[in-house]
């Protein structure tokens, strides 16, 4: 298959009801862990204390006069730490759905994408150590919008850490895409330029990717701070010209994506940057310059808004190697 560029469009996801506790299918740690990294200790962390100086509005008294606050009612938690409370997991599958009005519960969203794979990925499932997150995304997929009624054409998927989109995965080629990008059988690097594969595939070219939870029909915390947050990313990376519109695919993009964990901490952001994710909670639009210039520019985590990683260790301490 080519290497295709990325050209984007809507596709088709219907949705339906509750179940899982959670969005993590689990799977053999044998199959998934022996191609990712090694995660390493990171020092990259900074306080908000230390740069208030840099960014006003971090010590300023709510509600900002500058930016847009979230409803008063939003019963956000503010006690809790936000340390650890990132369910360990090896992997992170994002579905291209095009449309964020997800059903509340995607597992269960009977015939889609998501629960094909949540249920295959259960079934191959022998070892609860290492998990892979599947979440819904408002990505547009490659595949031009009417071809999408035909479940042929399938959807884009983002997989981290590994840094790759699979185009073209559709629920009758689960197994396939298992198969090619999920077991410990494959080798990541040949990959991209095999040319056997039923998928067209290519390293994730974006500088950074912005997931923010909105998934409404989960919680309504963060379905009203999801959109609030995507709007003012999106304001502030197209000031910086850091925008796909000024960058094309050198650009970061702003995604809402379906329930990763932990709405009390709403809004929930997660910055995927070199393949690997920083998780925030109670993100507020004030916080958006910072996570930005600190973050994802120059990659460091900011300590007080930190939930986790993806290769956290057992005290949910970041092992990020930035
Ligand atoms: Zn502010």
């Amino acid at each position: 298959m080519s290497i295709s560029s990325l050209n984007t469009s809507p596709s088709n996801n219907t949705s339906i009801n509750p179940s899982p506790s959670n969005s993590f299918a689990s799977l053999s740690s044998k199959s998934s862990t022996t191609s990712l990294k090694e995660p390493k200790k990171s020092t990259a962390t900074i306080s908000i204390e230390e740069i208030t100086s840099e960014n006003p509005c971090l010590t300023c008294q709510s509600p900002c006069s500058i930016h847009p606050s979230y409803p008063s009612n939003l019963k956000i938690n503010h006690e809790a730490n936000l340390g650890g409370t990132v369910q360990p997991h090896a992997r992170h599958i994002i579905i291209s759905t095009g449309k964020s009005d997800w059903n509340k519960v995607i597992e269960l969203d009977s015939g889609n994408l998501s629960a094909v794979l949540y249920e295959y990925l259960q079934k191959k499932r022998d070892n609860e150590d290492t998990k892979i997150l599947i979440t819904n995304s408002n990505r547009q997929n490659s595949t031009l919008p009417f071809l999408t009624f035909f479940s042929f054409f399938g959807n884009d998927i983002l997989i981290y850490p590994d840094n790759l989109i699979v185009r073209n995965v559709s629920t009758g080629k689960v197994e396939e895409f298992y198969d090619q990008f999920l077991s410990n059988e494959i080798n990541k690097k040949e990959i991209v330029k095999n040319e056997g594969y039923n998928f067209s595939t290519e390293r994730i070219p974006y500088k950074a990717v912005i997931l923010i939870c909105g998934h409404k029909r989960r919680d309504m915390r963060c379905g009203v701070a999801g959109p609030i947050l995507k709007n003012e990313f999106e304001k502030v990376l197209k000031e910086k010209r850091m925008d796909l519109y000024s960058m094309g695919n050198q650009g970061v993009p702003v995604y809402l994506t379906s329930h990763v964990g932990g709405h009390q901490f709403a809004g929930n952001v997660i910055v995927y940057r070199n393949g690997q994710g920083i998780w925030y909670g109670r993100v507020t639009p004030c916080h958006i310059q910072m996570i930005i210039n600190k973050t994802v520019i120059e990659g460091k985590i900011i300590k007080e808004l930190h939930r986790g990683s993806m290769f956290d260790d057992k005290n949910g301490q970041p092992t990020l190697d930035w």
